[in-house]
């Protein structure tokens, strides 16, 4: 165990401080309380980004003014190079969270209801986790994704379809389609601009050739220190006490939970309460440098939801209001 200095380096100090602002939930979409993601509707097409946007910086989270909020006590950035590998279910190099600092992360999304009820949830904490995205689904909902990301939370991949990489019926070129054509749809849906080069494999299955194929792409690989298995929980009570139980093992750690679920959803105001009536403090992992997405798969993925790739102009270069 050691820490690594040089890879991580803290940036900021936060206290909580104001109310951010906060997005309606869709009023359209069931939440499926099941593990697997469902199946969805068409897509919809994302807005094309004017071209300096794909230069911005990720958002800074709004400023906070409930004082008794969770908040966020510190971030790190991470320089990805060579796909460092984070939580401790699997990679135990990187040791850099202090007693009782947690990370939140958030898989499966973006999902009406769910992500944007956890995304009121940190709001109203004033903190903030990282978001892994599964392509399929932000090419449905690319809207909520553009909630994530304005909110000022990090964006991650979690692969195209959440297919296990592990399944031996995958060929190679069918795996690297799975991380690569993740990351295009997580940029097409944010209008352009590439995530953070984090990513989650679906059931935490790393086979080792990806692991090399990860690191050779300069993209971090998340694990977790402790799962919350909230996809197994019948109730949300069930997601805190998995959680608060483990953390209380472990003293600290990088937690795995789903803004797909809705228990996890209606579980997060009370585990934030908890977490900082038990002293946890969040930290914030921000990337050094965004993910290079390769055109190949920014073009498959376009393909495959078969979207018009002609145009990328913004609507209002399109339509034009000539009268009321
Ligand atoms: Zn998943």
């Amino acid at each position: 165990m050691r820490v690594a200095t040089g890879l991580i380096v803290a940036i900021s100090l936060c206290v909580p401080g104001i109310a951010w602002s906060q997005s309606a939930p869709p009023k359209a979409g069931a939440a499926p309380q099941s593990a697997a993601p469902q199946a969805a509707p068409a897509p919809a097409p994302a807005a094309a980004a004017p071209a300096q946007m794909q230069a911005q910086a990720q958002p800074a989270r709004p400023p906070c003014n409930n004082p008794n909020a969770l908040g966020v006590a510190r971030t790190v950035e991470i320089d990805t190079t060579g796909g460092p590998g984070f939580g401790f279910e699997h990679f135990k190099e990187l040791d850099f969270l202090r007693d009782h600092e947690v990370v939140l992360t958030f898989d499966d999304g973006p999902w009406p209801e769910n992500t944007p009820s956890v995304l009121k949830t940190l709001a109203d904490e004033c903190t903030t986790g990282i978001f892994f995205s599964i392509g399929k689904h932000a090419t449905y909902y690319p809207e909520i994704l553009k909630q994530v990301y304005a909110a000022g939370h990090t964006i991650g991949s979690h692969t195209w379809s959440h297919a296990n990489l592990n399944d031996k019926k995958l060929n190679d070129q069918q795996r690297k389609e799975e991380i690569e054509k993740g990351f295009s749809a997580v940029k097409w849906a944010l209008g352009g601009i590439s995530p953070a080069p984090f990513f989650r494999f679906p059931a935490l299955q790393h086979p080792p050739e990806l692991v090399t194929y990860l690191g050779n792409r300069n993209i971090a690989i998340f694990s977790c220190d402790l799962d919350s298995f909230d996809f197994k929980a019948s109730k949300p009570q069930t997601v805190i006490d998995n959680v608060m139980r483990k953390l209380d093992k472990l003293g600290k750690g990088i937690i795995l939970m789903h803004d797909f679920q809705k228990h996890t959803a209606e579980a997060l105001p009370e585990l934030l309460k908890r977490l900082k009536d038990s002293g946890y403090k969040v930290v914030a992992m921000r990337a050094k440098a965004p993910v290079q997405t390769l055109p190949d798969y920014d073009q498959a993925m376009l393909k495959e939801i078969k979207l018009p790739t002609v145009s990328s102009r913004p609507v209002s270069s399109v339509v034009t209001e000539v009268s009321q």
